[in-house]
Order: C-alpha cells, then structure tokens, then sequence
C-alpha cells in the first residue's frame, strides 16, 4: 500500500558528513509550513481519491522542529485531503537535541506512533566529529521521554566505521541501544559524500577513513550481534523486533507507490517518478504561484522498473521469482544461470521457497551482486 512522505528542510546545524536537504537559516521557516499545506491541498486535487495510504513519514533535514501544533496541523491537512488508514504508521525523524516532552506528548496526541532517533553514537567524542547538536545522554533523556508519552515504537539511527572506531566501541553503542528498549535499529557506515564538509577533510588529510576490511568487520559484527539479540535483519542496513519492521521503508523496497511533500521530496506514482524542487525559494516560489513544485519527472521503463526492482528486493526481503516472472515475463535465474551457481557455490546467494535471497557474506557484497543481476 502506498505512502505519504513530507520532508522538513531545516537543521539547527549540518553535520559534516550530510548530504540531504535542509538549511540552517529559518527566515523562511513560517512561510514553509503555510505551502506545505498548500503543497497537499495541489496534490491531492489532481489525485483520485480511493486510494488508502498506510503510512506518513516525516523526514528531513529536521522534522523534530515542528512544535506540537504544526506536526498535528500538517497530519489533518493530510488525513483531510488522503485517505489514510486509522492504524496508519506515522514516523516523525527526530534530532534529540531538538525534543521536549511536552512536544512528545503533543505528538502523540496527534497520531504520531512511531520515532526514528538519529542518535549515530553513544560516545562524546564521536559526537563531537560528526558535529551533532546533542550529546550521549540527551539523546538517551529522549528516548526517555519518548517512551513515557506512550512511543514505544522507537528507532535508533547509529553509525559505524567512525575514523578509528573498534569493535568494542561500536559494541557499546549497540549495548546501550538494546538496554535503553528500542524496537528498531539502523546501522550505516559512515560514507563520505561529495561536496560535504567531511569529504574535504579526507580530500586535505585531516580524517582517514577505516579500510574496507575494518567496515567488513563491523558490519559483520552488528549482523551477528543484533541477530543474537532477536532483531531480525529485514534490510541491509535495518534491524527489527518481531512486529516493528518500518511499514513506510518497505513500501520503498517493495516498488510501491509514495507521494512526497516539501523541497527535494521524491514521488513514485503509478509508473511515473518525479521530485520536487530541491532550494527552498524555488519551492515556495513555485507553490506561492500554484504550481505544483516539480523539478523533473520520468515515466519509468520496465528495464529501469526491473533493475530497481532486483536492488530494492535483493537488499530486503529476497526477489521473489514467482512474482519476478510475473511482473517481468522472465527466468531470472535461467537468465543468470553460470552468474547465480556460482554465487550458490560461493555462499552469497541461497534459493528458499522459490526466493533468491543473500546469505550473510552476500549481503556485504550486495551492491556488486546487483550489478551482475542487472
Ligand atoms: S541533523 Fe540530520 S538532516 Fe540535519 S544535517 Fe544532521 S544528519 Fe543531516
């Protein structure tokens, strides 16, 4: 089923190593909030209106920033314009030092059941080089006070392959993850993005990143340990309780459809992708005058929708042949016959009730599997 995305474009500070959207200036931060629910109001006219949607993600930049007031204002104008199931999912990204209580409770009370956490670590000085606004134990008050106003679906963002990090700090910040009962947690290595302040570091030799070999490691590590611990991997980079897998990211990974609001939000809209306008102005120029904020568009084909495909499943739940043969009137596996035995034989790939899934080595070498599958 499909969902709803709204992104929020501001931050009280970027962090080295970001690459989103969002801006530390709120100048136009009011101005924002008064399009956004323009932004729905034009969406939803040139929509049919049976659709249901089950699930809404806030997503940012910084979307912890709206008070109470704002977050339920945009969720009506939502529920006003969408059909959107009662029990939906609703993620609000959450910066901990940008949360109070009062704001959680507020939350809550305007149907928000679930928060992603971008915590990245437990330790003050990996904080202090990614340039997070929060320190370890506000973070940890956060989550506190999360869970007393009743969100108890929680996700913790943490970030491994920091310059110099070895397993047993990595550990810690796992350990103190499952002691404080979250439900959900995702686990990135730190990747240097073009054009970010961190990746001129490494250009000026100020930061080394880890080897390969050392990422290997801790990735390994986090598989093993969260697995022991009754998370179940359902992503690559995404861990999961029974019952608290994100119904809003599946929807990415399954190809289903999602409509996207605010600067540099991303559709996928019945064989059509589009995106927004990316720089704040031009998106509020746009809606101010009417217009729809897009930026580009493409229909897409059927070798781009089965290429994204193999990625999204393959990095999720598995390809499901049956249905791959239905969708795309193909063998995958005839197709890539020598290319999947060997795989077989290798260890990375492994063949379940008709589902072509990675084993745990396969999953580190997920993306160079892909690409020989495309
Ligand atoms: S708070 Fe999140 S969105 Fe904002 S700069 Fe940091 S990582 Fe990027």
């Amino acid at each position: 089923m499909p969902g709803l995305y709204v992104h929020i474009p501001f931050c009280e500070k970027k962090c080295i190593y970001c690459d989103f959207y969002s801006i530390e200036s709120f100048r136009r931060y009011d101005d924002f909030i008064s399009a956004l629910h323009r932004e729905i109001d034009m969406r939803a006219a040139v929509l049919p209106d049976d659709i249901v949607f089950h699930s809404i993600f806030f997503g940012g930049g910084t979307p912890s920033l709206l008070t109470d007031v704002q977050m339920g204002g945009v969720l009506e104008a939502l529920r006003a314009r969408f059909r959107v199931e009662a029990d939906a999912e609703v993620t609000v990204e959450c910066n901990p030092g940008t949360v109070d209580a009062s704001q959680l409770r507020g939350y809550r009370s305007a149907g928000v059941n679930r928060l992603s956490f971008g915590v990245q670590s437990f330790h003050a000085d990996d904080l202090l080089f990614l340039s997070r606004i929060h320190t370890a134990e506000e973070a940890e008050h956060a989550i506190g006070i999360a869970q007393d106003a009743g969100i108890t679906n929680i996700n913790l963002d943490l970030m491994f392959s920091l310059p110099g990090q070895t397993p047993e700090r990595w550990m810690y910040n796992l350990e103190r993850a499952r002691d404080l009962g979250t439900t959900h947690l995702s686990c990135y290595s730190l990747t240097v993005e073009q054009g970010t302040p961190l990746a001129r570091m490494v250009v000026r030799g100020m930061v080394a990143m880890p080897p390969e070999e050392s990422d290997a490691e801790l990735f390994t590590l986090t598989m093993e340990t969260l697995e022991g611990w009754g998370f179940r991997q359902y992503e690559v980079s995404n861990y999961a309780r029974e019952g608290y897998a994100c119904r809003h990211n599946l929807t990415y990974w399954r190809h289903e459809d999602y409509l996207g609001f605010g600067p540099s939000a991303h559709s996928t809209w019945q064989g059509r992708r589009w995106w927004n306008l990316s720089s704040l102005d031009h998106w509020l120029g746009a809606v101010d005058e009417g217009r729809l904020p897009e930026a580009g568009g493409e229909l897409l084909d059927r070798d781009t929708l089965r290429r994204e495909y193999i990625y999204l499943r393959l990095r999720s739940e598995g390809i499901d042949l049956v249905d791959f043969r239905r969708r795309f009137d193909a063998d995958l596996v005839r197709d890539n016959r020598a290319f999947i035995d060997r795989c077989f034989a290798g260890g990375t790939l492994r063949l379940e009730d008709d589902r072509l899934l990675l084993t745990r080595e396969g999953i580190l070498l997920c993306d160079e599997i892909c690409a020989e599958l495309e």
